[in-house]
């Protein structure tokens, strides 16, 4: 039996951060054998908010597909996609814009709240923006993906797919799957400051090229308390564990489970420092980075191997987007070839 199929992606807008690991990619590893993947460099949606900054964009390219390979997925095994090299992705986007209501995007929450954080900045928000979540809709049915690895920003995007590929199947008939999302381990990894998104956009990240010193300089500047209503002074003061920024990455980064406990419960009663419970955690983060900058360097050195790894990809989907295309056309009775134009006078 065919092997089902996922489509993800992330947009080339910078390096990746721990949120990435454990909201996605720690989920593609682990899926990328079972299923046929393409993970997609969304550069057009890149283009929705940086549509001055495509040099930035054509970096993050490369750097987004060397941040893939340094954690472990298999170039050979998944076809890494660029979005840009596959225009079907566009053709799609367009019939989906005149399918889908307006309404069907005013009222996504994650859409609201970054249209609001680019207001916050004083920026003008695209059309290509504002129409992004649609656009994603369009990467995830052309190739007919049953599942989708998302961090939990993105539920919103996906019941917009499912919705959109109901209505197209309703309209035209049977022909695109209703995919599933699949949230990772940490639905949403919270920011070095305490914000509730550990982001690019927000400069609140620890990437997964950080070398070790600024992973300890990053740290060492977290936030403890969220609500700065609990301040700790000095080590004896007793400390609050629960939704403590350092703890919760802890939580989720040090694999030594009692360590963890013995800590908390020294910082509860007031007999560790700040110091201390963040060093452990540089500790834990750079030992769980060291293999990630070993393959790293690895791949920086071969820049040809990267450059052949993403036109490889972006080929393989190539060959399944026209085959979607062409049905779409098919049934959406948009082919004006002599035979079919005749076709349809007689
Ligand atoms: P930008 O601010 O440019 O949108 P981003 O950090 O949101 O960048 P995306 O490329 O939009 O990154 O997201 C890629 C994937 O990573 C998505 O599946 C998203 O849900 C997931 N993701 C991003 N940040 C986090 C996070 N802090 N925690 C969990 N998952 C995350
Ligand atoms: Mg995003």
């Amino acid at each position: 039996m065919a092997r089902q199929r996922i489509l993800t992606g992330m947009r080339p807008t910078g390096p990746l951060h721990l949120g990435h690991f454990v909201g996605a990619l720690e989920n593609w590893l682990r899926l990328q054998h079972e299923y046929e993947c393409y993970f997609l460099i969304a550069d057009y949606q890149a283009l929705g908010d940086h549509v001055d900054e495509i040099e930035r964009i054509r970096r993050s390219v490369f750097d987004v597909a060397i941040d893939w390979m340094a954690v472990g997925l298999d170039p050979y095994e998944s076809a890494f996609v660029v979005q840009g090299y596959v225009p079907e992705h566009a053709e799609l986007t367009m019939y989906f814009s005149m399918l889908t209501p307006k309404s069907w995007l005013d009222r996504n929450p994650t859409l609201k709240a970054e249209m609001q954080q680019i207001e916050d900045e004083h920026d003008t928000i695209s059309m290509g923006f504002f129409n992004y979540p649609l656009s994603q809709a369009a990467d995830i049915l052309l190739p007919r993906a049953d599942v989708v690895p998302v961090g939990d920003d993105q539920l919103p995007h996906i019941e917009l797919t499912r919705e959109i590929a109901r209505k197209f199947n309703r309209t035209y008939g049977e022909m695109f799957p209703e995919p599933k999302s699949l949230v990772g381990r940490v639905p949403r990894l919270l920011g070095t400051d305490g914000q509730a998104k550990m982001s690019k956009s927000l400069d609140n990240a620890i990437y997964l090229s950080d070398d070790a010193k600024t992973v300890q300089r990053k740290v060492r500047r977290m936030v403890t308390d969220i609500t700065g209503q609990h301040p700790r002074l000095q080590a004896t003061d007793p400390g609050i564990v629960e939704n403590n920024p350092v703890f919760l990455y802890h939580d989720v980064f040090n694999p030594d489970t009692e360590a963890v406990r013995d800590l908390k419960e020294r910082y509860t009663r007031g007999t560790v420092s700040d110091g201390e419970v963040k060093d452990t955690l540089v500790v834990a983060l750079n030992a769980f980075l060291d293999p990630v900058r070993e393959r790293r360097a690895q791949i920086e050195a071969r820049p040809e191997y990267v450059a052949e790894v993403l036109h490889a990809g972006s080929e393989r989907e190539r060959v399944i987007a026209r085959e979607t295309i062409d049905e779409v056309r098919e049934r959406m009775r948009i082919v004006y070839t002599p035979d079919a134009m005749t076709a349809r006078l007689r």
